[in-house]
């Protein structure tokens, strides 16, 4: 092989020309560099900044090589590539491990912390020095001899119980099917589900199986069980698939209550090696919340909030089903009907509204008025993986200062589902070369909305403008940012239960008047969007907001619970939900409730005494938002003075300081929860 793409220093990815067999000797020679370079680094491990930018050096080329492998993944996969992920992904691993892992590394970075040099560090950089000693010392290399040992032993076995308790899920799930052959017992599906159900049923082994005729194959994935709950007419099949979803992996083979038990007595046993009281403490430690005691008060404080307004909804279902009491399995169904009373609209009616060329217009201008910043294309200028992608500038007073690619288009045969923001490149300058030029970010942002079809451009659904806008401020936190130092520039570094403040703060634009009638224009006719549609759409983003915020925190309340005050092995964890449920929820769980056992956010993913962080940000994002409101949002020039703040903060600074600091930077206070009550229609 002549010349490899990957190869290459940190720049645009030369997309065009990269293949998958490029991706094993390119990501191979990167991690025997990163070794190389790592090695000498730790024969003279020097307690001062050069040492960290010189540790940044040694990984970048690996990092952002396979950053853009990744990023195939997602975007153009095929099995070629996949294989090749699949054969190098461990050794990649192992790679940024021993970094992480490393003994003189960490003696250096400490020595740094504990020296002269550091108080001479800018915050950014002293951040950065600090982090990398927490989580040296979160992974253990604090400890010493049969601690050590003990550490290592049960963080293997940690992870070996979560990887089961995931396993255990998905074949739970698997194993369970009902198969209806019955029209009757498909009254009021829709035509898409009666289509999936059909295909599941073709795929199981019924070759003849239609949407029309069946037989359709009933699972608990969520997108086949979720809108069968909505819309399943026959109780006593809801009643069924409802039992079945919640004893999900409470039995048999497939039982994860003792792997559930087993994962929380040795979380806080990993608490207590590293010298935490609890395993939520332990988790606070790299987040933004200052203690569970402050987790436990807005809790508190939004169910105080809103269970009234919970129990007002339910009585409203009831009111729809007099003479037999609402059951858990028909809260779903009683509110779809609800909501289709009310709103009597469908996602596809707006589609002709919203354009693409024409949100993003709107969006870029709202931009230029928030932030002063002006995005304009640059197609051509950058290789691309799809000829669909999109490429463009940032500017900000006549100055580059990032870049962009929009994948907008879904294409099920090689893109992943879903949206997202991440980094192609981030903004780094080494400041122990005082004359070297910083080194702009470029962002991806990949959105998966119908593309133009018989010369129309792609018609957007609001959701999806609504998501647009959502990983735009990802986007943004990524590409304005102004720091340096590579740890802590953009997105990087921040707490994760403030990730999403910047996302959830720009999805509220999409419900400020002017900001939306300006970025909606009827494809055919050119009619703006009439404002009865525009109050609809308000409306709705309420509807049932009290029992969707109750849901959420009774699982946030549960999972710090038992992640603080619950003593693995004295008393059940059957007891600690039904009295967390006793005081979250407006119907009870039934007593044979097994939900934790698919519980896989806190048992097998990364929100462990985490969950919490929804809400957390949500209040972040929408307490950031009332900061516009309060100065006025018809009030241009306010507005824009506001915008520039939230730029030269919370886009600017992004992780490069403590998350509670950038927003008091911001709010000059604080976070309160008012503004998020407010917005559902909860206040006092
Ligand atoms: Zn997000």
């Amino acid at each position: 092989m002549s010349h490899n793409p990957l190869l290459m220093p940190v720049g645009l990815p030369d997309f065009e020309n990269t293949r998958p067999e490029h991706v094993e000797p390119a990501i191979r020679q990167l991690i025997a560099q990163a070794d190389a370079a790592r090695q000498t680094l730790e024969k003279n491990a020097q307690p001062n900044w050069s040492a960290v930018e010189a540790l940044t050096d040694a990984y970048e080329p690996l990092m952002h090589a396979w950053g853009v492998v990744n990023h195939l993944m997602n975007v153009a996969n095929s099995a070629p590539l996949r294989e090749a992920h699949q054969a190098i992904q461990a050794q990649v691993i192992m790679c940024f491990m021993r970094a992480s892992q490393s003994q003189p590394l960490f003696e250096a970075t400490r020595a740094l912390r504990d020296g002269p040099l550091f108080s001479a560090l800018s915050p950014a950089q002293q951040r950065t020095v600090d982090k990398r000693l927490l989580d040296a010392r979160l992974s253990g290399l604090d400890l010493q001899g049969a601690a050590r040992q003990e550490f290592n032993t049960l963080e293997q076995e940690l992870s070996e119980l979560e990887t089961r308790f995931g396993n255990n899920v998905l074949d739970a799930t698997k194993a369970w099917a009902l198969t209806l052959t019955r029209a009757e017992d498909v009254a009021g599906l829709p035509q898409s589900l009666l289509a999936m159900t059909a295909a599941a049923a073709r795929a199981a082994g019924d070759a003849q199986a239609t949407a029309a005729k069946g037989p359709w194959r009933l699972t608990l994935d969520f997108p086949v069980m979720g809108p069968f709950m909505k819309h399943a007419q026959r109780r006593d099949l809801r009643e069924q698939v409802y039992r079945a979803f919640i004893t999900r992996a409470s039995e048999g083979t497939h039982d994860n209550t003792p792997v559930m038990e087993r994962i929380l007595v040795l979380r806080a046993r990993k608490a207590a090696l590293l010298g935490f009281k609890t395993y939520a403490e332990l988790s606070l430690a790299t987040k933004m919340a200052p203690g569970v005691s402050e987790v436990d008060r807005l809790l508190e404080e939004l169910r105080t909030a809103s269970l009234g307004h919970a129990q007002q909804d339910l009585a409203e279902l009831q009111a729809l089903q007099p003479g037999s009491p609402v059951a858990l399995w028909d809260v779903e169904f009683l509110s779809e009907r609800l909501r289709e009373a009310r709103f009597n609209f469908t996602e596809e009616e707006l589609r002709p509204y919203f354009p693409l060329p024409v949100v993003l217009e709107g969006l870029f201008a709202l931009l230029k008025r928030l932030f002063g910043i002006t995005v304009t294309p640059a197609n051509g200028t950058a290789p691309v993986w799809h000829k669909d992608v999109m490429f463009f500038h940032v500017d900000r007073d006549g100055q580059r200062v990032a870049s962009f690619y929009l994948d907008a288009y879904s294409r099920p045969e090689n893109k992943r589902g879903g949206a997202w923001a991440d980094e192609c490149i981030s903004r780094r300058r080494r400041l122990d070369v005082s004359t070297a030029p910083a080194r702009l970010p470029v962002g991806y942002l990949c959105c998966n909305q119908t593309p133009p079809v018989e010369g129309k451009p792609s018609l957007m659904t609001f959701r999806e403008v609504e998501t647009l806008f959502h990983e735009f401020g990802h986007g943004l936190q990524h590409m304005l940012t102004t720091v340096d130092v590579a740890d802590v520039s953009g997105m990087r570094g921040v707490e994760w239960d403030a990730v999403e403040l910047p996302s959830q703060f720009m999805e509220n634009w999409c419900y400020h008047e002017e900001t939306l009638l300006g970025l909606a224009q009827h494809v055919d006719t050119g009619a703006k969007l009439p404002l009865a549609m525009f109050e609809k759409l308000k409306a709705a983003k309420t509807f049932r907001a009290a029992s969707i915020m109750l849901r959420q925190i009774y699982f946030s309340a549960l999972d710090l619970e038992l992640h603080h005050r619950f003593t693995p092995g004295q008393g059940s964890i059957q007891e600690v939900q039904q009295r967390i449920a006793s005081r979250t929820t407006v119907l009870p769980p039934l007593a044979q409730d097994r939900f934790l056992c698919g519980f896989t956010h806190i048992f097998a993913g990364g929100y462990a005494a985490g969950y919490y962080s929804y809400k957390w940000a949500e209040v972040l994002s929408a307490d950031a938002f009332s900061a516009f409101e309060d100065a006025g949002l018809s009030d241009a020039t306010r507005v824009a003075a506001t915008g520039r703040r939230f730029r030269d903060t919370v886009l600017a600074l992004g992780g490069s300081a403590h998350p509670m600091e950038v927003f008091a930077a911001f709010r000059g206070r604080g976070p309160q929860t008012t503004a998020l009550l407010r917005h559902n229609g909860l206040a006092a």
